[in-house]
């Protein structure tokens, strides 16, 4: 059953997912979201048709616009991360991009932290080299110092916690103070904590970007992003620049995000319990220098992922190999892998494994790690079988 009384705090984080506070096909009373597929939308009159305005949330006016199933997924994710809007994109980096055309123009200042998505910084250099945007990458541990680096046109500070392969933790809340304190607007890719274990705007932030083609997918057969904001106008900002780029998403596509959502928070404590134990073990192993993991000291900003993460840190880690084994070494290591597969993109069920040389990824800060770096997803698959293909790996490419 659905209905407001739901949302009460009485109830827990993954009760109010199962029972979301949405209703929007009375009369039809079925746990799953109906399919609503539409290009056209009709108009009783000419009158109706002209009283549209794009900025009205509660208007049907254009499929690419939202249809009864994206809108309900927009308003479930919203809802998780404490947001009151959402928007969605066809994939997590036309999210950031949306961000990037919601608030910036040429001649802008925008600060990015220097272990950020890696085609989030992409965008920006095309931004720089195409757009004439300035940005400045900058030490993701520097916490209120950002201070520093706010120029007069700075408009927009990203943020990420933990960075996508190294893992730094930020201080978010020390740098949302000072962005907000100068009125200018914070965005965080939050696609690490899916939502779940990190709520940016209890600290502070002003938009949220998901890449639900991780752990709200689920399933490693979807593509699709989100922008959620607390503030009107920042949603009117961003909901104008996604019309204006003329992106929308699928409502097949958000049906079946729709249906791994109940599940989300049990397979995201699935995956962190067994990372958590694989990176706990890597630890005590004298091939490995370092594991960066946040809920592990090594982790650059492990005090604030203790102090700021309520759930877990799920499925995502990294470790740093010792220096003595060469590149081509940690590479023979990942292709002996069986169970961890090498591919892009994570949040399914199936493990992956990448390496990474991170020297020349960074601008801002100096990489202080010598040994070749992997970052693990770790799916649902047993910890005992996944531990035992990680020590056999490493005896087969080590040898
Ligand atoms: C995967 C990912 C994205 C982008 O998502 P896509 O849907 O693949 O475009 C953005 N940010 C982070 C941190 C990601 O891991």
């Amino acid at each position: 059953m659905t209905d407001s009384s739901n949302k009460a705090p009485k109830h827990g984080q993954q009760t109010r997912i199962v029972h979301p506070d949405d209703n929007l096909t009375p009369g039809f009373e079925a746990f799953p979201v109906p399919v609503t597929r539409a290009s056209t939308i009709v108009f009783p009159n000419l009158a109706a048709m002209r009283q549209l305005v794009w900025s009205d949330d509660s208007q049907w006016r254009y499929g690419l616009h939202g249809t009864p199933t994206t809108i309900t997924l927009a308003q479930r994710i919203a809802a998780i991360e404490g947001g009151e809007h959402a928007l969605l994109q066809p994939s997590g980096l036309s999210a950031i991009s949306n961000v990037y055309f919601g608030f910036v123009k040429s001649g802008d200042h925008v600060l990015v932290p220097d272990n950020a998505y890696s085609p989030n910084r992409e965008h920006a250099d095309w931004l720089v080299a195409d757009y004439g945007i300035e940005v400045t990458y900058y030490d993701p541990m520097i916490g209120a110092g950002i201070a520093d680096l706010i120029k007069s046109n700075t408009k927009l500070i990203w943020v990420e916690a933990p960075g996508s392969v190294t893992m730094e933790v930020q201080d978010v809340p020390a740098i949302a103070a000072v962005a907000r304190a100068r009125g200018i607007v914070t965005a965080m890719d939050n696609t690490y904590s899916a939502g779940l274990a990190f709520k940016p705007f209890e600290h502070g932030v002003d938009i949220s970007v998901q890449a639900l083609s991780k752990y709200q997918s689920g399933g490693s057969d979807i593509l699709m992003g989100a922008t959620i904001t607390v503030e009107r106008e920042l949603h009117m900002k961003l909901k104008r620049a996604r019309m204006r780029l003329g992106i929308g998403v699928s409502s097949d596509d958000c049906s079946l995000v729709l249906r791994s959502l109940p599940s989300m928070t049990l397979r995201y404590a699935a995956h962190d319990r067994t990372a958590l134990a694989l990176a706990q073990w890597l630890k005590t192993r004298p091939e490995v220098a370092a594991v960066l993991h946040p809920a592990i000291d090594d982790c650059l900003g492990h005090e604030f992922y203790a102090r700021d993460f309520k759930g877990g840190a799920g499925g995502l880690f990294s470790f740093v190999f010792d220096k003595r084994y060469s590149a081509q070494q940690v590479d023979a290591f990942v292709e002996a892998l069986e169970l961890f597969d090498i591919g892009w993109s994570w949040g399914g069920s199936h493990s992956l494994a990448m390496p990474y040389k991170i020297g020349a990824m960074r601008t801002a800060v100096k990489w202080p790690h010598e040994g070749v770096l992997v970052r693990f997803f770790v799916g649902l698959e047993d910890e005992a079988d996944l531990r035992g293909d990680i020590e056999r790996a490493m005896g087969k490419a080590f040898a």
